[in-house]
């Protein structure tokens, strides 16, 4: 079974290196610090690589530990966590690459696949959800500040409890985290509610700016790199989902400029669209309620174009 393999392999290594998904999101930083204090738990030697992310997630257990880069080239064991594909993996596919083992924990609908062991339940409302099995199954203790880093993916890839993707399992899970004394208002407050003034600013932007379509079953909004200069932020999370919470939305559509010709794609559902189905065929993924991708070497008119002309498709089928 994949999970013994992996409690072997996490057993035999000595340096490993966790690693999670581009622009990571609570889920992406949650799972990947439970993860880090599980394994320090056991006396490993580890790693956790992101080069770059909210400061939403500054009052997470063990933060101070994130590096923007590895220390060593060939780890004996990699583990990527909230990720679908090896290409999301913040430029760093190539520590993926060198390490002896690679494994991968995730619950994305199009994982890939591309670990020697893999770990996927699209099932799962959150990568930190399925995480609790693995470091149960590790004799790992969840302790108070574990609890905290799980709690806080599955809070935020769940909405605070309210999207389709919640299980009985996830209060289960999620009761029993609240029974190690961990702080579920704070989490709740810190990455639901509060934003920065910044942000604040550079959501009003992308508010003023949604258009509705297709008799108001699509909402569309976007935010240039002027925008990010001019607020000084350049936090996007929760942007899209203003959009799907307008009456008689079903396909929310956000655009993030990149660079000059290259704009990420934001897609959220509310009833019956699979906007992940939609996201593959532009070449990213996701899951079927909440999925993006990027869009290259076209202006911004041709992306808008693009992806309106795909939504307006799966949206009559
Ligand atoms: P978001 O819109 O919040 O960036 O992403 C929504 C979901 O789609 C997340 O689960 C995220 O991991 C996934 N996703 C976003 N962009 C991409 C992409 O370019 N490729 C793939 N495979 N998944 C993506
Ligand atoms: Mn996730």
């Amino acid at each position: 079974m994949t999970l013994d393999n992996i409690k072997e392999e996490i057993l035999n290594s000595k340096n490993i290196i966790i690693l999670t998904h581009e622009v990571p999101d609570g889920d992406a930083i949650g799972s990947s610090l439970a993860m880090y204090i599980g394994l320090k738990q056991l006396g490993k030697d580890v790693d956790i690589v992101i080069p770059k992310y909210s400061k939403t997630y500054s009052f997470l257990p063990c933060i101070n530990k994130i590096k923007a880069e590895g220390k060593i080239e060939n780890y004996d064991l990699a583990i990527a966590l909230d990720c679908g594909d090896i290409k999301r993996l913040n430029g760093f596919s190539n520590y993926f690459e060198n390490a002896n083992c690679k494994i991968s924990i995730d619950h994305h609908e199009a994982n890939t696949m591309f670990a020697d062991y893999n770990f996927v339940n699209p099932t799962a409302p959150a990568c930190s959800q399925i995480l609790i099995t693995v470091l149960k199954a590790l004799n790992i203790e969840i302790t108070k500040d574990i609890g905290t880093c799980l709690l806080t993916g599955i809070i935020t890839d769940t909405g605070g409890f309210k999207y389709q993707n919640v299980k009985p399992e996830t209060f289960e899970f999620a009761a029993e985290i609240l029974s190690k004394g961990v702080n579920v208002s704070e989490i709740y407050k810190k990455t639901l509610q509060t934003v920065s003034k910044e942000k604040f600013e550079l959501r009003k932007r992308a508010i003023n700016r949604i258009e509705l379509l297709e008799e108001g079953k699509i909402a569309f909004t976007y935010i240039t790199q002027e925008d990010e200069e001019q607020t000084n932020s350049e936090d996007h999370d929760g942007i899209v989902e203003i959009g799907r919470d307008i009456e008689g939305v079903e396909i929310s559509i956000f655009l993030r400029q990149n660079d000059n010709n290259e704009y990420k794609i934001s897609l959220r559902s509310n009833d019956y669209v699979n906007v992940s189905d939609i996201c593959l065929l532009l070449g990213g993924g996701g899951h079927m309620r909440a999925a993006g991708g990027t869009i290259t070497g076209v202006s911004f008119e041709k992306a808008k174009e693009k992806v309106i002309s795909e939504c307006k498709k799966h949206l009559h089928k």
